[in-house]
């Protein structure tokens, strides 16, 4: 008893282009037939899965638990009655048929779908057509079509088990779906709301829509660091991890790169991780004179395991001495490098304070950075 969906994934899907079948192709991280399985898994009202692939596609299914894969048939048809067949050693009492190359079904249309089950017979998500429609030949409109009562088919279509199964032993010839199936059966079926993220992928255009619906929003991330060091005696300063000579040195735990400590709160800002200081406690020895391309690459690290990427970082060194324009360029490819950047997406650049404040008074240097990250 239950609720079983039987995911029809056996197509050649020739039509998309592409070296693998449509429904195997990558698709924001996976394929349509795991974003199909991740949304039904995750589904609380249904209990079994039957995956249909075509048996050149078997392999790939190594390693999928939990639920039941089976080869098709020669066309669409006969994969689906595959599918209703091997339902037959648990029946469930329900069954939602549904084409893998729907990858952006939601939690809501199924909810729709298994909601008007309880008092119809069969049920399926479609959208209304709102576009005037033409009749066309050779690229002429010869006929125009009220669209009134008309509608855009999806999927999953929603039945009685043993209904439905009876009406694919019974069908001869071919349909364009189960609902066609289930009228030539007498089976009234409901329509329910479709959404514009469930449609079809048909040709190559349509994967670029489809990672656009099922990446979401865009996770873009702004973050902001800070540091001041002080001078002490000495012969050099490193700033962005470039040696510059100085009748100063900045005196710190690390090598005291200020510049190179403010990008690097900039992206742990962005990620809500933090700050160096967190990261690598001052009262660590280990951490005593260390190179500060240790924490920075860190934070980059620490970026790619959360998903994110790098687009663009702005720094902003504060000084009055040493000058910091005749090194901006070496800064710029030594930042680039570390972080996997091209050295255009790097921003280095100074100001003095008009001789006011601490820096004004050249008892130390300051830098502030932005880093922008977005989710891969
Ligand atoms: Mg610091």
């Amino acid at each position: 008893m239950g609720n079983a969906v039987i995911l029809v994934a056996a197509g050649k899907g020739e039509r998309a282009g592409g070296d693998a079948p449509k429904q195997w192709r990558d698709l924001a991280g996976k394929s349509a037939v795991d974003w199909c399985l991740q949304t039904f898994r995750g589904h609380p009202d249904i209990d079994q899965i039957v995956l249909v692939v075509n048996s050149d596609d078997f392999e790939k299914t190594k390693g999928f638990a939990g639920i039941n894969v089976i080869t098709g048939g020669a066309n669409r048809m006969a994969s689906v009655l595959n599918g209703l067949n091997a339902l037959g050693e648990n029946p469930p009492e329900k069954v939602l048929i549904h084409d893998v190359a729907r990858p952006g079904v939601t939690p809501e249309i199924i909810d729709g779908v298994l909601g008007a089950l309880k008092t119809s017979c069969a049920a399926a998500p479609a959208l209304a057509v709102s576009d005037a429609l033409w009749r066309g030949k050779d690229a002429k409109v010869i006929d125009t079509t009220d669209r009134t009562g008309l509608y855009r088919a999806q999927t999953p279509q929603g039945f009685r088990y043993r209904s439905i199964l009876q009406a694919h032993k019974n069908f001869t010839g071919d349909a364009a779906d189960d609902v066609e199936v289930a009228l030539a059966a007498g089976i009234d079926v409901k329509i329910v709301p479709g959404d514009e993220s469930n449609f079809k992928i048909t040709l190559p255009a349509d994967f670029a829509r489809a990672e656009n619906f099922l990446r979401g929003p865009m996770d873009i991330r702004t973050g902001n660091g800070f540091d001041v060091h002080a001078f002490e005696p000495g012969n050099q300063v490193t700033l962005c991890g470039v040696d510059i000579a100085h009748d100063k040195s900045l005196k710190g735990h690390s090598d005291a790169d200020v510049a190179m400590h403010a990008v690097t709160d900039a992206l742990y800002g962005a990620l809500g991780q933090g700050d160096i200081g967190q990261w690598f406690p001052p009262s660590d020895p280990q951490w005593e004179g260390s190179e500060s391309d240790v924490f920075l690459r860190h934070a980059c690290n620490l970026m790619v395991k959360e998903g994110f990427h790098l687009t663009h970082v702005d720094c902003t060194i504060i000084c009055e001495e040493p000058k910091i324009g005749p090194h901006s360029t070496a800064m710029r490819q030594k930042m680039a490098g570390i972080m996997g950047l091209s050295a255009d997406r790097v921003s280095i650049k100074a100001t003095t304070s008009e001789s006011l404040g601490f820096t004004g008074r050249k008892e130390g240097i300051a830098a502030m950075a932005t880093a922008t990250l977005v989710k891969s």
